[in-house]
């Protein structure tokens, strides 16, 4: 069976993708920064739990170290922060670095292990309020312009890496009943996953580098 390897896996979003995946017979590698209270995670039983914490560079390469050079078909960089809603420099920073230089650090690190995988895909958790198009809204500077630059990022590795055969996908997973989306988000993670999967399956490299919603549908960068 394939293997997902996806981060921030002991709740919400990325306990979904687990959950469901696992449930497909697929071989799961779930991180956690903290695997012995991810509770919810080892109760699904087949997952492999890793520790990272994508902001510490010695957790970044521990984490290297215990996956090796395994082959991953599907490696999503799902862990991300909201940040604060005050222009703080320090949080501006610190959510950069978990919501756009790990995430793209990480790609390029894995990107032999996607490579050896037969399905060769990559994905990022982005967000619509990382859009400039459709940019409406005055609160979450901070959140928006990481997500904004996680995109433009991987854009461009979706093109370096279309010649290796490697497809990326950008997305958007609606606004979604987690502790981030808090309890009056539109979704349940169910709905949410189910659909970014069956955007998953159809990624290839014919569309890769593209930022699609949750429902399949194409978003405005
Ligand atoms: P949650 O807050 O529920 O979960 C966030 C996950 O990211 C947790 O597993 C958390 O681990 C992990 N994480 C945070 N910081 C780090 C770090 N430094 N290293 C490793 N893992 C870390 O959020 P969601 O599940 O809702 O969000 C998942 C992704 O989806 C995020 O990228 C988010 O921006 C995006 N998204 C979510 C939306 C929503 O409506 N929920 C809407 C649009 C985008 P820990 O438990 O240790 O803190």
């Amino acid at each position: 069976m394939p293997t997902i390897l996806v981060t921030g896996a002991n709740r919400g979003i990325g306990l979904e993708f687990a959950k469901q995946y696992a449930s497909d017979g697929w071989s799961v590698i779930g991180t956690a920064r903290e695997p012995d209270s991810a509770e919810e995670l080892k109760a699904i039983g087949a997952v492999e739990i890793l520790q990272l914490d994508v902001a510490d560079a010695d957790s970044v390469d521990a984490f290297a170290d215990a996956l090796g050079d395994r082959p991953v078909d599907l490696f999503i960089n799902n862990a991300g922060v909201y940040g604060s809603d005050d222009l703080d420099r320090d949080d501006w920073l610190k959510t950069f670095e978990i919501n756009t230089i790990a995430p793209t650090l990480l790609a390029e690190r894995l990107k032999p292990n996607v490579a050896a995988g037969d399905q060769k895909k990559m994905a990022v958790i982005s967000s619509m309020m990382g859009s400039i198009g459709d940019g409406n809204g005055s609160n979450a500077i901070i959140y928006r312009s990481s997500k904004a630059a996680v995109n433009a990022a991987w854009k461009a590795l979706s093109n370096r890496y279309r010649d290796d055969g490697i497809a990326v996908a950008i997305l958007h997973p609606g606004w979604v009943q987690t502790d981030m989306g808090g309890p009056n988000a539109t979704i349940d993670p169910e709905t949410s996953v189910s659909g970014m999967r069956a955007v998953l399956d159809g990624l290839s490299v014919r569309s890769t580098g593209r930022f699609t919603a949750y429902d399949g549908s194409q978003l405005p960068w």
